[in-house]
């Protein structure tokens, strides 16, 4: 199936943190791959911009070895890659200084063409770089900026950043990236749901038993351990990823496939979930070390540490749709296998007319995988084909995107690419609103506060199982249990 591209305006992108790990392994190679595809027109202009002191040459050698390194099989195509390289251009500037704003604002000067400010850098720059970027006449009306998680580290400090951002830019502006809003599935579960009849009149606690949603990791936090530990999983991925895809599956149709009315949406299920009390629907968790590898505590530097490489939920939304049926989350690192995924599991038949020897399955589960294999699948029962009398046996009716939409790479572009044509494209609809953001901190910031002062640390748990055995109490206490962590 090949996909229609429409080409987007031109436009100068400029890359604060343009020498730093996102930018040289998503974001480069994601405007390239948008450039192979035609949407991303050459005449377009990328700014990268560093502390380092580099040139233009310099910086394209660099941006070359990433494209070789990170673009995918086959896409270094020399002249095109060429081409692109020929976007690129270097400014080092001091994003908490004064030094190199008037060199980028000379760059930039005279262009009519929509402004980008992409800041992938630590979050604490975020203000300083805003700020400078209104001051040193680099602003324009047709700006928009561009900002990555951590958004705040708790509710406090959100509001500090979403107000100091109001005084600089609009919201209509701001595009606050969850990478994970970005992937081809999470779109796909929309269409799903609003563009099929066949699925609202059962999407509620009277015909679904409970959702869960897990996002699981083979690695540890080796290499950025003090960085992590600093965060855990509560902030680095429950926050944001989880709650984000939970609002998902959980919201109410929008009336129009519109920005605001589908932040609306998941404002209104961020603001249903109920509060948590205590840690008693709440699992942590830090993985052991294994054969050689360090555990979380080696990993972390940090021998008393209390944050969780693992963190398990059992969240409910009080509403008149999900009252009932709650939803399980759970992730973390060193897990059995890297697996993200969310499994609607339907209530069992009312009545069955089947005998016990017919065999006894399980209940409907419709599985949305985001990775690895991007897909979704129904778990069906049907008859045990053959002649041997009426035997029940379950299946998968499967649908894999890049088996069905084809399989050349190209056609399933990757979340940034899709993220970064839809800032230039002005559509925020993937993007979070700061009262989202803060909705959602809301509501975990009381479970951190319990977590940092509980007198139990962290479960500690196998490296590479399915995480601490508290997290599988979670569900069996509840007479469920949690979907196989499998490739
Ligand atoms: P990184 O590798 O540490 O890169 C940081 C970048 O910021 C470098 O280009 C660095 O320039 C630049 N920088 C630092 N201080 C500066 C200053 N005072 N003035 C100008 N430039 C400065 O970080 P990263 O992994 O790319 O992450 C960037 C942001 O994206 C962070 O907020 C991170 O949380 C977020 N994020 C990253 C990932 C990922 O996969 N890496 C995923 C999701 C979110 P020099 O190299 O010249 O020093």
């Amino acid at each position: 199936m090949v996909s229609r591209v429409i080409p987007v305006e031109p436009f100068d992108l400029v890359v604060f943190g343009g020498t730093g790990d996102l930018a040289r392994r998503k974001l480069l190679p994601a405007l390239y791959r948008r450039m192979l595809a035609g949407q991303a027109q050459p005449g377009s202009r990328i700014v990268a911009v560093g502390r380092r002191v580099l040139d233009a040459d310099g910086y394209r050698r660099m941006a070359e070895a990433s494209l070789k390194e990170h673009a995918g099989p086959g896409a270094l195509d020399p002249d095109r890659a060429a081409a692109f390289l020929d976007m690129l251009d270097y400014v080092h500037v001091d994003a908490e200084g004064e030094g190199g704003w008037a060199s980028l604002a000379d760059r930039l000067e005279g262009s009519e063409r929509m402004r980008i400010f992409y800041l992938s850098v630590v979050p604490h720059l975020f203000g300083p770089i805003s700020e400078r970027v209104a001051r040193s006449g680099c602003r324009t009306p047709d700006t928009r900026l561009v900002v990555e998680k951590p958004l705040g580290r708790d509710l406090q400090s959100a509001q500090v950043l979403n107000r100091r951002l109001a005084t600089l830019f609009e919201e209509r502006q701001i595009y606050r990236i969850d990478h994970y809003l970005g992937k081809e599935t999470v779109q796909n579960l929309m269409a799903l749901r609003f563009a099929n009849a066949l699925f609202e009149p059962i999407w509620n606690a009277r015909h679904v038993d409970h959702v869960q949603i897990t996002v699981a990791e083979r690695v540890g936090v080796g290499g950025r351990g003090a960085y992590y530990d600093e965060n855990g999983a509560l902030r680095d991925m429950m926050q944001n990823h989880l709650l984000q895809l939970l609002c998902l599956i959980a919201m109410e149709p929008p009336a129009h496939f519109e920005p605001d009315a589908l932040r609306d949406e998941k404002l209104k299920v961020l603001r249903s979930l109920k509060p948590l009390e205590g840690l008693g629907d709440v699992v942590r968790g830090q993985y052991l070390g294994i054969n050689g590898e360090a555990g979380y505590l080696e990993d972390a530097e940090n021998p008393r540490s209390r944050t969780e490489s693992f963190v398990a939920i059992k969240a409910e939304i009080a509403n008149w749709r999900w009252n009932g049926a709650p939803f399980y989350l759970r992730t973390g690192k060193r897990l059995r296998t890297r697996m993200s995924e969310i499994a609607v599991v339907f209530k069992d038949a009312p009545h069955s007319i089947f005998p016990e020897s017919t065999g006894s399955t399980g209940p409907n589960v419709l599985a949305i995988r985001l990775q690895p294999d991007e897909g979704i699948t129904l778990r069906l029962t049907i008859k045990e084909p053959g002649p041997g009398g009426m035997r029940l046996c379950e299946v998968p009716l499967d649908m894999t995107f890049a088996e069905t939409l084809g399989a050349d790479g190209l056609s399933m572009p990757d979340a940034y690419e899709r993220l970064v044509m839809d800032v230039i494209r002005g559509d925020q609809t993937l993007f979070m609103r700061g009262d989202e953001v803060e909705a959602a901190w809301r509501w975990i910031d009381p479970i951190i506060a319990a977590a940092e002062t509980a007198p139990e640390r962290p479960q500690p748990y196998d490296s590479y199982s399915s995480g601490p055995e508290d997290a599988l109490m979670l569900m069996h206490r509840d007479g469920r249990r949690w979907r196989a962590l499998t490739a």
